[in-house]
């Protein structure tokens, strides 16, 4: 093995090289992880994480218009990985029940009543049904504020997990493709080809919220 290894170093080229916008990354993260969660503040003190009172469910095509528009480059720059972006589509079509995101959907978000650029959008977990999360993002329509999650992993802003993703994903960027998708993601072959479709410059990531994290089964 390590004789292998000596050989693939001295003969391969490496599998990454550093690029120039590197350094400004590694500011943004470093920048990024001494950051509180301001949207977690403004739920708290405002009561609204448990208070289901202060949610109106309406349909997506209420707020759409006023939700930016981005690219996946854009999606690359929030999650700070892959893994998130991969998950984002099964989580979307679970949650219209149609692999046909292009089409006339059905898509809930909760709009606060107080603060109506703040939503969330009720996301079963992936490995229980039983558990619901709360993916709640805070928005203009030129920019994503903030966001927060009730999962595992979903108070940090370096980054977010898969439930955020998935929703600012449909929201900004898929909604506004015309192009059905030829293959849906609920066979496991087709997973190989979402991981082909978004970018590698961004490292995988962790996220989710139990010790299945990897498991296809
Ligand atoms: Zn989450």
């Amino acid at each position: 093995m390590s004789i292998a290894c000596a050989l693939i170093n001295h003969y391969q080229p490496p599998m990454t090289r550093s690029k120039l916008e590197d350094e400004e990354i590694g500011v943004q993260v470093m920048q990024l992880r001494q950051q509180k969660n301001k949207i977690q503040l403004l739920l708290e003190e405002n009561n609204l994480i448990r208070r289901f009172s202060l949610w109106e469910i309406i349909n997506h095509t209420e707020i759409i218009d006023g939700f930016p528009i981005m690219t996946q480059e854009d999606l690359g720059d929030l999650t700070f990985g892959v893994f998130q972006l991969k998950r984002a589509r099964s989580y979307a079509e679970e949650r219209c029940s149609t692999t046909n995101l292009t089409s006339d959907v059905a898509y809930s978000v909760h709009r606060c009543k107080i603060i109506p650029n703040l939503i969330r959008i009720p996301t079963q977990s992936a490995h229980s049904n039983r558990v619901t999360y709360h993916p709640t993002i805070h928005f203009t329509d030129q920019a994503i504020l903030g966001w927060w999650c009730d999962c595992f992993t979903g108070a940090r802003f370096l980054g977010c997990c898969s439930h955020i993703a998935s929703a600012i994903w449909f929201l900004s960027y898929q909604r506004w493709q015309t192009q059905q998708r030829q293959m849906p993601s609920g066979e496991y072959k087709n997973l190989t080809t979402d991981s082909i479709q978004v970018s590698d410059f961004y490292d995988s990531s962790d996220d989710d919220d139990d010790s299945q994290r990897y498991s296809l089964a």
